[in-house]
């Protein structure tokens, strides 16, 4: 990751939140629930989001997505399907 890259991030919302909400040990949907709340109200949300989905960020919370949604949201349901002939 360049810090060219995330330079967005000093505007985010969780700056000044506990990282353990964001990056927890031990996910909970409560947790994933807080953090996405404050990623719901942060101006670089779609920011965010477009990096960690671009990076394949494989952790935590980006953009107001866990990472089975940014796995889901990369390959959807049925991509592995052989195309029809
Ligand atoms: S969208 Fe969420 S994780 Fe991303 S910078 Fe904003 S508050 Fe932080």
């Amino acid at each position: 990751m360049h810090v060219e890259e995330i330079r967005w991030l000093r505007r985010g919302a969780c700056r000044s939140s506990d990282p353990e909400l964001f990056f927890p040990l031990a996910p909970t949907p409560a947790q994933e629930a807080r953090a996405k709340a404050v990623c719901a109200g942060c101006q670089v949300l779609r920011e965010c989001r477009d990096y960690a989905l671009r990076a394949g960020e494989a952790e935590g919370i980006w953009g107001g997505l866990t990472p089975e949604e940014r796995r889901r949201s990369r390959f959807p349901e049925g991509w592995r399907r052989p195309a029809a002939s």
